[in-house]
């Protein structure tokens, strides 16, 4: 590794990722809204961005920050094999995931965990939110894998762990004792909540672990609402509670499927109480468009997804994650950022050539974790950039390219990529302007 961590590379950048681009030629973008820019950095921070002289050839690469994984399941990633759900519905997913709590253990989730670690870091990944299953047998043994992985890829990447618990468990003396154990460890607490969440005992117990939560000083973030019934249920008991307690922890709602199938106005309502209440959502597109809206002997029209577009419009702030890989829940992933925004091209009319496409796979994921860095590129951000071998969205797209990965201005070495498939590594020697 070049020990000064030091260079510059010339590429496309997306228009609203850059800010503070040097005097030069007046810049024109793409009709994909991409920049040619001139980046440089040093000692692991970009020093300069210019704008690249109309003089010079176009680039043919596209450089992008590392990317943000908002929601994953490390513990369960690559089970699928021995929990597969083939009927792909949410019961049989969740009876392979039970049946398969019985030979998870500490070696095993180091193993997996480890496994995606390393995809997402080649594939340009900085940071991972994974949910770990709290309850049973196999939970010491996931949390202890996941912190010792926590400590190992300090300064590779963050790694914020969820104890996910469904919401009657944390209530219980154990819930409080793992919820005081997982605030020491840094970690956030998890609620399940989705249909049937009506009645004043839910109401009470989403109180009182939001309660305690606030007292420990740890962020929560909910599976809520994954589901094709009951549109919204869960999302209304939350801000029921929040109209009645002051909580000031962070809030994130993950996956929200249901609340699509409101009609406009109160849809519309219901995301600016969320707005009003600072609640961030995690959109997941791909579990819920397997898992969720099946009819027998039918293909579903109806594809519920948490309605990005219109919790935008009311000021929330929205991310877009992978959530599960190869596992019960959902059979394909990889742990490919690139792969998730073409994913969600189709299934969600996210196009990252706009603002608000773009967002919640970059600033608003930052932002949703917490993270010190939101993504932007600008004289004294971390040198931390994907080299994607495209020159449009169009070609970054159409298929998992080949990149390369810049960690704190330091290339990051072919060895480090070793198992991932061929197609979506790039061998040092085919690089062309990065230097
Ligand atoms: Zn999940």
């Amino acid at each position: 590794m070049n020990p000064s961590r030091q260079g510059c590379i010339e590429a496309w950048v997306p228009r609203g990722l850059v800010s503070a681009v040097a005097g030069g030629p007046a810049l024109e973008a793409t009709a994909e809204g991409l920049l040619p820019l001139s980046v440089h950095w040093n000692q692991g921070k970009i020093t300069r961005l210019e704008p690249i002289g109309l003089q010079r050839p176009e680039p043919r690469q596209m450089l992008l920050p590392r990317l943000v994984e908002p929601h994953a399941h490390l513990d369960k990633a690559f089970s699928w094999r021995e929990a597969h759900n083939l009927a792909g519905t949410y019961e049989g997913a969740l009876a392979a995931n039970l049946a398969e709590h019985r030979s998870r253990d500490r070696n095993l989730v180091l193993k997996r965990a480890g496994r995606a670690l390393q995809h997402g870091l080649g594939h340009g990944l900085r940071a991972v939110r994974s949910h770990v299953d709290s309850l049973g047998p196999a939970a010491d043994g996931s949390w202890e894998a996941l912190l010792e992985l926590q400590r190992q890829w300090r300064g590779r990447m963050e790694l914020q762990l969820v104890a996910l618990r469904p919401l009657d468990q944390w209530t219980s003396s154990s819930g409080r004792q793992l919820a005081a154990r997982v605030a020491r460890s840094g970690g956030l607490l998890g609620i399940v909540l989705g249909p049937p969440c009506h009645g004043s005992d839910t109401c009470r117990a989403l109180g009182q672990i939001l309660g305690l939560a606030d007292q420990l000083g740890c962020g929560i973030d909910l599976h809520i609402d994954e589901a094709s019934t009951d549109p919204g249920a869960g999302l209304r008991q939350l801000i029921r509670v929040l109209q009645q307690n002051r909580i000031e922890v962070p809030i994130t709602c993950s996956h929200a499927s249901s609340m699509s199938l409101l009609p406009a106005t109160p849809l519309r309502r219901l995301a600016e109480q969320l707005a009003c209440h600072q609640v961030g959502v995690v959109a997941l597109p791909l579990t819920n468009a397997w898992l969720l809206g099946r009819q027998i002997g039918a293909t579903p029209v109806q594809r519920p997804i948490a309605p990005i577009r219109q919790l935008q419009r009311a000021g929330v702030t929205v991310a877009v994650g992978g959530d599960n890989v190869q596992d019960p829940w959902f059979p394909a992933g990889n742990f490919d950022p690139l792969a998730l925004m073409a994913m969600a091209l189709p299934l969600a009319q996210l196009a990252p050539w706009q603002r608000l496409g773009l967002a919640p796979f970059t600033t608003a994921a930052a932002q949703l974790l917490g993270l010190a860095w939101n993504g932007t590129l600008f004289p004294g951000a971390p040198a931390d950039l994907i080299l994607l071998d495209a020159s449009s969205w169009a070609e970054a797209l159409a298929s998992p390219p080949r990149r390369r990965v810049l960690v704190e201005g330091g290339w990051l070495e072919p060895a480090c990529r070793d198992d991932l498939p061929q197609t979506q590594t790039m061998p040092i020697a085919d690089v062309g302007s990065g230097r």
